[in-house]
C-alpha cells in the first residue's frame, strides 16, 4: 500500500460543510503533499537520519496537526475506510511480540514520527508500527534530534543480525539475572549508543529479569531432576541445549540468553537455584533475598522487579548508580 493510496482512502469521506471552510477538499487535495512527505521519510529512514527531519516540513497547509490526525487518522483510518490498512499493519508482522522490546505482545499502533507533529505522515504505512502498550506509553510523542537517542525503526533497522543481548547471574542470588547489552565490535559507536539507549529507555533489564525469574520458577523442578540424575555437568549440558534451541528461534531472545547465563554459572549448575548452597535461615539475614533497589529517573521512582540478597544488592547498586540519568539509588528491605 502506497502512502498516497492510504491518504486518499483515509480522506475519501471528508466533506466540505458550511462551517468548515472547505476542510474536506483541502484534506483530499493534500494527497500530493502526503506522497512527497512519505518519500522524504522513507529516504531518511533508510539512511538512519529520521532525527534530522523537521516537523515544519510535514504539515498540511492551513490545518493544524491535531485536526489532521483526528480527521485523517482517527476517523479516516482507525474508524473509517482505512480500517483495513490499520489492521494490515497490526496483522502484517512476522511475530506476535513487539518489535521494540521483544518482550510483550503487540497491542497498539504507533506512529514512529508522532502524528500531530508530522501530520502529513499520519497514515503513511512506513510510519506505522504495531508495538506493545508498554513501549507505546513509554515512547509517547517523544522524538530526539540526538542521533544516539533515536529508537531503532522496526521496518528499516535491525540489531538482530548479531548477538548482543547478554545476562549474568547476580552474585549471591538464587538465579536472578542481570541483563545487559554486549555490543559486537562491528557495530558503529552511534548504533551501539542507540541500542544501549533503547535497552535502558524501555527498561529491558528489569522486564527481561522478571520474565526469567518466572521461567526459573517453572523450570526449577526440571533443573533439580537433571542435577540429581546427571550432576552439574549434565545440568549444564541440558541448559546449553535449551539455550541453543531458543537461540535458533531468536538469537537475542531473553529466554535463550537466560539459559546461557545459567549454564555458564557454576553455582547455578551446582544447585544454587534451589537455595541449597545459600543459607536461608534467620541466622544469616545477609543471604536472604529480601532486598530491592530503588532509584530516581526522569523524576519518577523506580523499583527493581526482583529481590536480591544483601550481597547482590550491594553489587548491583553501584551498577545502577553508574547508569545515565539515574540518581538516589537506595537498597530497601522488601515488605
Ligand atoms: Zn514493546
Amino acid at each position: 500500500m502506497s502512502a498516497r493510496a492510504s491518504w486518499d482512502i483515509c480522506t475519501g469521506a471528508s466533506r466540505d460543510t458550511q462551517n468548515n471552510e472547505g476542510l474536506g477538499s483541502k484534506l483530499r487535495e493534500a494527497g500530493k503533499t502526503a506522497e512527497i512527505a512519505a518519500k522524504t521519510y522513507r529516504a531518511a529512514a533508510t539512511e538512519s537520519t529520521l532525527h534530522t527531519l523537521k516537523s515544519s516540513d510535514f504539515q498540511i497547509s492551513g490545518i493544524s496537526g491535531q485536526k489532521v490526525s483526528s480527521i485523517v487518522y482517527e476517523s479516516g483510518m482507525r474508524g473509517g475506510a482505512g480500517r483495513a490498512i490499520w489492521e494490515a499493519v497490526m496483522d502484517g508482522r512476522d511475530v506476535d511480540l513487539c518489535p521494540m522490546c521483544r518482550h510483550t505482545e503487540v497491542s497498539e499502533l504507533d506512529h514512529v514520527l508522532p502524528k500531530k507533529a508530522f501530520p502529513a505522515l499520519c497514515v503513511a504505512p512506513d510510519n506505522l508500527v504495531g508495538i506493545c502498550d508498554y513501549c507505546n506509553s513509554k515512547k509517547s510523542d517523544i522524538t530526539s534530534e540526538d542521533a544516539s537517542k533515536v529508537l531503532l525503526h522496526p521496518h528499516f533497522e535491525s540489531a538482530s543480525k548479531e548477538r548482543w543481548l547478554a545476562a549474568e547471574v547476580i552474585p549471591g542470588s538464587i538465579g536472578a539475572l542481570r541483563y545487559f547489552v554486549r555490543s559486537p565490535s562491528c557495530w558503529e559507536d552511534v548504533f551501539t549508543d542507540r541500542v544501549n539507549n533503547q535497552f535502558e529507555f524501555l527498561d529491558l533489564a528489569t522486564r527481561y529479569g522478571s520474565r526469567s525469574q518466572n521461567t526459573l520458577g517453572g523450570m526449577r523442578k526440571v533443573f533439580t531432576e537433571q542435577l540429581k540424575k546427571n550432576g552439574p555437568t549434565g545440568l549444564r549440558a541440558f541448559l546449553k541445549s535449551l539455550a541453543s534451541s531458543h537461540h535458533a528461534n531468536d538469537s537475542n531472545g531473553w529466554e535463550a540468553v537466560a539459559y546461557d547465563a545459567w549454564a555458564e554459572n557454576d553455582d547455578f549448575c551446582h544447585g544454587s537455584f534451589n537455595g541449597k548452597t545459600i543459607p536461608k535461615t534467620g541466622a544469616n539475614q545477609l543471604h536472604m533475598e529480601n532486598y530491592r533497589i530503588t532509584w530516581l529517573k526522569d523524576g519518577c521512582r523506580h523499583e527493581s522487579a526482583v529481590c536480591y540478597s544483601a550481597a547482590a544488592a550491594g553489587d548491583y547498586a553501584p551498577l545502577k548508580r553508574a547508569e545515565e540519568g539515574v540518581s538516589d539509588v537506595r537498597i530497601i528491605l522488601d515488605k
